[in-house]
């Protein structure tokens, strides 16, 4: 079975997330920019930095040249360091083996996946309760203190909830058996990546926020989302970093509607990588200028 088939070019994401604007969390943005050259030059504003994986420290499987060194030279600085990524296909261990893989020190605590963000906060939702788990064939779901199964067009357990874990095998006829078991039964639906597209190797995938956006019009289940730009991911970066105030730590993205709105709803002080990621090779400034979704700082590379 191929995986992550549908694609969407930027512009397509770019008006989709526009949308399902009023989804997302509101935010104030600074009236203009500053341009900086990289991270180095925003140290000394900030304590801390919150960085997103792709398209601030890794293209695929390549890190972004000159990464590594920012984050030695970084925390040679005294800044606190946390990668907060919106990932939940893997468990956060399997994250950072290819962190570690990549070249970079990030220790078990530094790092924040929105599948924890999500697994944290099952038994709030549905206390004892079965999920049905939209997910890659290799899950085992051990790191979820809860009972959860995959479940599939061919596989469909009696569950009491959903959970939207990865996009690899979530293709039409996954997404119209799901709609259709919502729309017979509603239960609640957890999506633990809100992203609506992720940058690979032959262009930008559908993720799960895509086909949850979509339940959301589809059906009259609200999905409840874990990670970027939702509160709930910052609630858990600042719990790992203890005593600096919001506008001394920036985050670092380089994306609009996930990174620097959900930094800015945080009251961080938000960073726009401009050559790496979702807007690499675009006009960023007519995106910015169209959303309003305004960086403190615009850097060209990490
Ligand atoms: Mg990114």
């Amino acid at each position: 079975m191929s995986s992550y088939k549908a694609k969407m070019t930027t512009k397509a994401a770019f008006e989709r997330y526009e949308e399902v604007r009023t989804r997302l969390p509101k935010a104030r943005f600074p009236s203009a920019s500053a341009m900086r050259s990289s991270l180095a030059d925003v140290a000394d504003e900030v304590d801390a930095f919150v960085l997103d994986a792709f398209g601030v420290l890794n293209v695929g499987q390549t890190p972004i040249p000159g990464a590594v060194e920012r984050m030695a030279q970084l925390r040679a600085a005294g800044k606190k360091l946390v990668v907060l990524t919106n990932a939940a296909s893997d468990t956060r261990q399997a994250a950072l083996q290819k962190y570690h893989k990549l070249g970079f020190d990030f220790a078990s605590h530094e790092v924040v996946a929105s599948r924890d963000v999500c697994a944290a906060r099952l038994a709030a939702h549905l206390p004892q309760g079965r999920w049905g788990a939209i997910s890659t064939d290799t899950d085992d779901f051990h790191d979820l203190a809860a009972t959860v199964r995959r479940w599939t067009v061919s596989d469909q357990p009696d569950v009491d909830g959903f959970l939207l874990l990865s996009s690899a095998h979530l293709d039409e006829a996954t997404y119209r058996a799901l709609r259709d078991a919502i729309r017979a039964a509603p239960r609640p639906v957890l999506v633990a990546n809100p992203d609506i597209v992720a940058p690979r190797e032959d262009g930008l995938s559908q993720e799960p926020g895509f086909f949850a956006h979509r339940l959301a019009d589809d059906t009259k289940v609200e999905p409840i989302f874990f990670g970027k730009p939702f509160g709930n991911a910052y609630d858990d970066v600042k719990q790992q970093l203890p005593g600096i105030p919001p506008h001394r730590i920036a985050m670092v993205g380089d994306t609009l509607h996930t990174d620097v709105l959900g930094g800015a709803a945080a009251g961080f002080k938000t960073v726009l990588i401009t050559d790496f990621g979702l807007f690499a090779g675009s006009d960023t400034g007519a995106y910015i200028d169209e959303s309003g979704i305004r960086p403190d700082f615009i850097c060209p590379t990490t």
